[in-house]
């Protein structure tokens, strides 16, 4: 019987079918809708109207502490890098391994499709809360179709837990207000320290969180997501440990919407 566990468990890495349950914490990635939309490729509303001015759910992803290399994940292979160097006056080809690395798990079971009646009761929550801003479609149901198909699928969660698990997260603090609190209003003149924002966030929640930025269509830098560390239960905020290296600089700017 153990034999016979094992000989799947082979198997299945041999094809390349990444574990459902294998991640040590979850990111719960929030977006400033002011900083997607205006960037240079700008946005759109979803046809259930212009969203509030609020933080919006981008995601919930399983992630690894430590980054592995590409090879050590289930189906992933190294590349293969082919340079052209001159060695002794002749060119020759050197080839050599460039290790990927693979800091997350993802799409552990594209057969698994997110089913609409599994989510029924939570869609005017995640209207609200999950809107897209991609121009895409203009259908929050495929943003929430691919999350689910590229992290959903290897939280370990079934369809409604996983959704209702973001909400849920995401309802215990309001990251507007807690900004709003410290005096970092949306304007799109001011600046503001990353640290004052980094600490307000830390405060309010109890977990220092991880920040991002994007730039926008003058070329300012601000603030575009933040990514608050969950643990594996999917409900408590731990401290981010993982330095992210997020494109912001020391002042930041945090645009209206
Ligand atoms: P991820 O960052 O989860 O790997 O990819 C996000 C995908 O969702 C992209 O293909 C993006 O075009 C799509 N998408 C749809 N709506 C949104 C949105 O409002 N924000 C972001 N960041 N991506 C969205």
């Amino acid at each position: 019987m153990k034999l016979a566990v094992v000989a799947v468990a082979a198997l299945l890495l041999a094809a390349g079918v990444a574990s459902a349950d294998e991640f040590d914490f979850f990111y719960l990635v929030q977006q400033w809708p002011g900083s997607f939309c205006d960037t240079q490729a700008g946005c759109c509303f979803p046809d259930t109207g212009k969203p509030a001015a609020e933080f919006g759910i981008h995601g919930l992803w399983p992630n690894y502490a430590k980054c592995r290399p590409a090879a050590a994940v289930a189906g992933d292979d190294d590349d293969v890098v082919v340079e052209m160097v001159v060695d002794g006056g002749a060119a020759v080809e050197r080839h050599h391994q460039r290790r990927r690395q693979k800091c997350w798990p993802e799409y552990c079971n594209d057969g698994n499709k997110l089913r609409p009646w599994e989510i029924k009761d939570l869609v005017a929550e995640l209207d609200a809360n999950w809107p897209t801003l991609s121009c895409k479609s203009g259908k929050s149901f495929e943003f929430w179709s691919y999350e689910w198909k590229k992290h959903g699928t290897c939280s370990g969660m079934g369809q409604h837990g996983y959704f209702a698990a973001a909400l849920e997260l995401k309802k215990r603090h309001d990251l507007a207000a807690v900004l709003a609190g410290a005096g970092i209003v949306p304007s799109d003149d001011e600046s503001y320290s990353l640290g004052s924002i980094r600490d307000a966030i830390a405060a309010a929640t109890g977990a220092v969180p991880n920040l991002e930025c994007n730039r926008d269509a003058a070329g300012e830098t601000q603030l575009f997501q933040v990514y608050q560390c969950v643990d594996r239960s999917g409900k408590k905020l731990v401290d981010c440990q993982l330095p992210m290296q997020g494109k912001c600089r020391d002042k930041v700017k945090l645009p209206t919407f």
